[in-house]
């Protein structure tokens, strides 16, 4: 046997477990994904994850909301939401058939947009996904996230960043507080396009609306998706950013990294590098694992 450091770091580091809270998105349930579910399964498998949430996109709350990639072939609200409802299926299946190989949670990533809190809870009455991944990727009722043009015509259109921050924090503390999942997707995402988005983060009125944030999820009990596809986006560090890690560690929020792929290729992209970031930070790594909606209101009640 190989006695070498590096040999002994590797197996040191494999200790700490791999595991996603957010993602999966495939291209057979997501236009802006690619693979087959079950071809993205596999690669968790070979990649030695212990467990991994599936966490698809909701379908939209009406055709107002079918974003520009799925209008353009042809899809609707009504056929988006078939096609959930057979990501629910497939997914089922797939956590059976894998269960001995690597436990799947099998979830949904929420919207914010008028209409949602009905829209989300009929769908989980429906469907009774193992955990919700609260996100928000709209500002009044706008997507902000697909790109760099789209974002910056929003920012203006709602008065500029300040505003901008701000309104998105309170829609995430609206969306905390209304849905209350289980685990809260990038929560700083409002910095996607923003280059200087450490000193926007830092202005008074933002930052106090962040720390009401961290107190509503501190109190609700859910987990923070450390969101390692910050790097894939350019930034210095993964959503949520260092400063605001550490308030989440002195409220003892969990933290648990997502991979947040959309494809083979994201699959445990940057993981090792995320966990070595979180555990640099003083996060415990011993992940806790999303709860069902079930027994997360069970815990609450008592
Ligand atoms: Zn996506
Ligand atoms: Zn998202």
């Amino acid at each position: 046997m190989l006695s070498s450091g590096s040999v002994w770091l590797s197996e040191f580091s494999k200790m700490i477990e791999w595991v996603s809270i957010h993602g999966g998105h495939s291209g057979q349930f997501c236009n802006h994904a690619v693979d087959s579910l079950e071809v993205i399964v596999q690669a968790y498998v070979a990649a030695g994850f212990s467990w991994v949430g599936i966490t698809e996109h909701i379908p939209p709350g009406g055709d107002e909301f079918v974003y520009p990639d799925e209008q353009a072939v042809g899809l609707t609200a009504v056929s988006l939401y078939h096609r959930f409802r057979d990501y629910m299926q497939v997914g089922r299946a797939l956590q059976q058939q894998y269960a001995d190989q690597l436990t799947l949670y099998i979830g949904c990533e929420t919207e914010y947009y008028t209409g949602y809190a009905d829209h989300v809870r009929r769908l989980v009455a429906e469907f009774q996904p193992d955990y919700l991944v609260g996100s928000v990727h709209h500002l009044e009722d706008m997507s902000f996230d697909m790109d760099a043009n789209d974002y910056w015509r929003i920012v203006t259109a709602v008065g500029g960043l300040d505003a901008f921050y701000q309104k998105y924090f309170d829609q995430q503390y609206d969306m905390i507080q209304t849905l209350r999942p289980q685990v809260i997707g990038h929560f700083d995402y409002p910095r996607i396009y923003d280059p200087d988005y450490p000193t926007q983060l830092r202005q008074p009125e933002t930052w106090g609306k962040i720390m009401r944030n961290l107190h509503a999820i501190k109190e609700s009990g859910a987990i923070l998706d450390c969101n390692i596809k910050g790097w894939r986006k350019g930034h210095p560090e993964p959503y949520i950013s260092a400063p605001i890690l550490q308030e989440a560690l002195a409220l003892g929020i969990p933290v648990v990294p997502g991979d947040d792929s959309h494809g083979v290729a994201e699959v445990g992209a940057d993981l090792q590098r995320g966990i070595d970031w979180l555990q640099a930070a003083g996060v415990p790594t011993n992940w806790q694992r999303p709860c069902s909606p079930v027994s997360h209101n069970e815990k609450e009640e008592k």
